[in-house]
């Protein structure tokens, strides 16, 4: 088909390149031209087409100039007003014309009138349309006319029968009780009058539901399709063999729950398997995922290889570096900690440490995956917080050296709990183990919203909580466009509340400090030395003082909720009572009020994800991720979980029966839009 340079250049701001895409640009929503009501009885509030004689015509000035007519059929009369018209349309809209209106009946001061309707000139007795007037999202400068007709043109093209044949098999088909794809999408854009339209707007009808199915379908293929080739590399078999892995769980001051067994036995099997482990590890905000990491780097260091564990900020992986050192070392096992900020000599002998196999374990930040970081035999590469990397960061930490023919496993690890629907679609190309319950003990965290207005009844509670030897995170906002406006904020909160506790110790971090001064002002914060810590959002993930047990956060109403989740659950991690309070700036808007009711009644970090996946969609939760995975446009995940299912059983099945099949599926559907997570 030929279309304008002009034209081409709209359509392809609606993302159609292909006739495909054109074929697939579905109605929004659509307009009932099929039948005429009679005026008197057209149902108000709702769109009706009507038609009668103009009676009268006329343009009024007051209270603003308007062109006003009257149209009459033989059950009553309507006004139908233009306040914007041309001059023309005074001329077409002539007493005697006959006329039909689309538009919705108000009833006034004046009786029944339209404002505005679609208008135009009939011929008595003019056939009415035999189908729904499809109505398509468009954009500035491409009409619905045209638009609709090149679809139509598309659609009624003998090579579009050829384009949309059947790619599922007749077994599928009839399992789901699936309509044709050739019928569905010619019922979408052009519904018969006896559709409900109900049905079509809320998308439950059987042709949206094929429609989804096959997406959500093509989306399921191609992820488990990649899943698959990852899977038919070689990876270090590292058998479980309890050397390193036992003695540490002895000497550890407390027992794992069920939930952290179970996942660390599913680690533990994959890291066992001659194939590179690809698993997901989610769970809650402290449900304890450090130490199920420590478990399955030890299980590759028994094996004689190394683990590496990568962490998206300096602090945490400082933090993870003391940690596991403390752990391991004890075990014999050298652990090497790497990041941006080293000095150059310094970070040479690490990175021969790592080279030479002498540190058995490694710990950074992005330094991790530089190119002049060489490992000796890498075979296991874990990465916390997973969604704050993209996928090219995840895959470049990969084996180098010796033993560069097998792929190391790989295990993420997820804080920001993914709502099940989410993990089955988006994540399909991963195993996922769930920590599903927090340690025993932990008292939980009440959270108190009070308006900004109200700050200097926080100040008591501070000075109460730190008499009682506790100490105190103040949270200064996130403010997205400017980093050193956020840097100001927290500097000015600092000196504020260096006055207003005099004989408190309050220290500042923030993401510009040198990595030493970072690391000094965490650590005194862990030994208590400083009671009241203000910082920037770079503590949101993964920090962990237990005896940090009241949290205040500036201008809440600007964050999202799972980072409000993760900042609140950096309190509530020891045996104690813990208070999160969230200042908010009036007034809020409407998503801002929604979100502070969400955190303040939740604590369970699964909820608060399902809830702002319904808030948000799914694009925050991908982060990087967005742009390695085949999008959906058209399945809802909260709404279509029964076709999420059948989709995902139905992609292994024709993965291995019809293979063909299902890379027609996948090119029809996503086409050169595979490019795509590589590994
Ligand atoms: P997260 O899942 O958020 O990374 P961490 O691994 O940092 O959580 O663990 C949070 C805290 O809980 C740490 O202080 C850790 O030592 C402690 N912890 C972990 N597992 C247990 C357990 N089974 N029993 C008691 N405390 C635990
Ligand atoms: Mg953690």
């Amino acid at each position: 088909m030929t279309v304008s340079a002009n034209v081409q250049e709209k359509l392809s701001r609606l993302g159609i390149r292909h006739e495909l895409d054109l074929i697939l640009h579905l109605p929004i929503r659509y307009e009932d031209e099929t039948h005429l009501f009679p005026i008197a009885d057209a149902p108000p509030g709702q769109t009706v087409q009507v038609e009668g004689v103009i009676v009268h015509n006329e343009v009024v000035v007051r209270p603003r100039r308007q062109l006003v007519c009257q149209v009459e059929d033989n059950s009553g009369i309507l006004v139908m007003r233009f306040l914007n018209f041309y001059g023309s349309q005074i001329k077409t809209y002539a007493v005697g014309k006959r006329v039909r209106l689309l538009g919705e009946i108000r009833h006034g001061f004046f009786g029944a009138e339209m404002v505005h309707p679609k208008c135009r000139i009939v011929r008595e007795g003019e056939s009415l349309a035999d189908t729904m007037t499809p109505i398509y999202p468009t954009t500035a400068g491409l009409t619905q006319k045209t638009l609709g007709k090149l679809i139509e043109q598309v659609l009624q093209d003998a090579h579009t029968v050829q384009t949309l044949t059947e790619t599922l098999p007749e077994k599928i088909i009839s399992t789901y009780r699936l309509a044709g794809l050739r019928d569905s999408i010619m019922c979408l854009h052009n519904p018969p009058p006896e559709v409900s339209i109900e049905a079509l707007q809320a998308r439950t009808h059987p042709a949206w539901r094929r429609i989804k199915f096959d997406e959500l379908l093509a989306q399921q293929l191609s992820m488990r399709l990649h899943y698959r080739q990852r899977r038919s590399h070689s990876a270090p078999v590292l058998a479980q063999k309890n050397t390193l892995t036992k003695p540490f769980l002895e000497q550890l001051a407390f027992k794992l729950t069920a939930a952290q067994i179970k996942v660390a036995a599913e680690i533990s099997h994959d890291l066992a398997a001659a194939h590179p482990m690809q698993r997901l590890l989610q769970g809650d905000v402290g449900s304890g995922k450090t130490i199920v990491a420590a478990l399955a780097a030890l299980q590759a260091i028994e094996n004689g290889f190394q683990a590496a564990i990568m962490a998206p900020t300096e602090i945490l992986a400082e933090q993870h570096f003391q940690k596991l050192s403390a752990w391991f070392e004890p075990l014999g096992i050298g652990v090497a900690w790497l990041s941006g900020s080293q000095k150059k000599k310094h970070k040479q002998t690490i990175l021969n440490d790592i080279a030479l196999g002498t540190a058995q374990l490694a710990v950074g930040t992005h330094a991790l995956f530089q190119e002049q970081v060489l490992f000796h035999q890498l075979g296991l590469a874990i990465i916390d917080e997973q969604h704050r990397f993209g996928v090219h960061q995840r895959l470049a930490l990969r084996m180098k050296g010796a033993q560069s023919n097998l792929v190391p496993h790989q295990l993420m690890m997820s804080a920001t709990p993914i709502p099940r629907t989410l993990s089955m679609s988006y994540f399909a190309d991963l195993d996922v183990s769930v920590i599903d319950e927090l340690p025993p003990g932990r008292a939980p965290i009440v959270t108190k919203l009070i308006a900004d207005d109200r700050r200097s009844e926080i100040i008591a509670r501070i000075q109460y909580a730190c008499q009682q030897g506790k100490q105190v995170y103040w949270v200064c906002p996130l403010i997205e466009e400017s980093d050193t406006l956020q840097l100001q904020t927290a500097m000015e909160t600092y000196e504020n509340l260096c006055q207003v506790f005099p004989d408190l110790n309050v220290g500042l971090v923030h993401g510009r400090l040198p990595t030493q001064e970072k690391t000094e002002v965490m650590a005194l914060f862990k030994q208590g030395d400083i009671q009241l810590l203000v910082a920037t959002t770079v503590i949101e993930v993964g920090v962990d003082v237990p005896n940090a047990s009241l949290m205040v956060i500036e201008n809440a109403e600007r964050m999202g909720l799972s980072q409000l989740h993760q900042l609140r659950g950096r309190v509530g991690r020891g045996s104690e009572a813990s208070i999160c309070i969230l200042l908010y700036q009036k007034p809020l808007s409407d998503i801002a009020r929604k979100r502070l009711r969400i955190i303040f009644e939740h604590t369970d970090g699964f909820e608060i994800a399902r809830q702002d996946l319904n808030l948000r969609g799914p694009g925050e939760f991908l982060g990087a991720r967005q742009s390695g995975v085949p999008m959906l446009r058209f399945a809802d995940l909260e709404q279509d979980g029964e076709l999420l299912t059948a989709a995902q059983t139905t992609a292994d099945e024709m993965l291995n029966d019809y293979p063909d099949l299902a890379q027609r599926h996948i090119e029809r559907w996503l086409g050169d839009k595979t490019e795509y997570l590589r590994v």
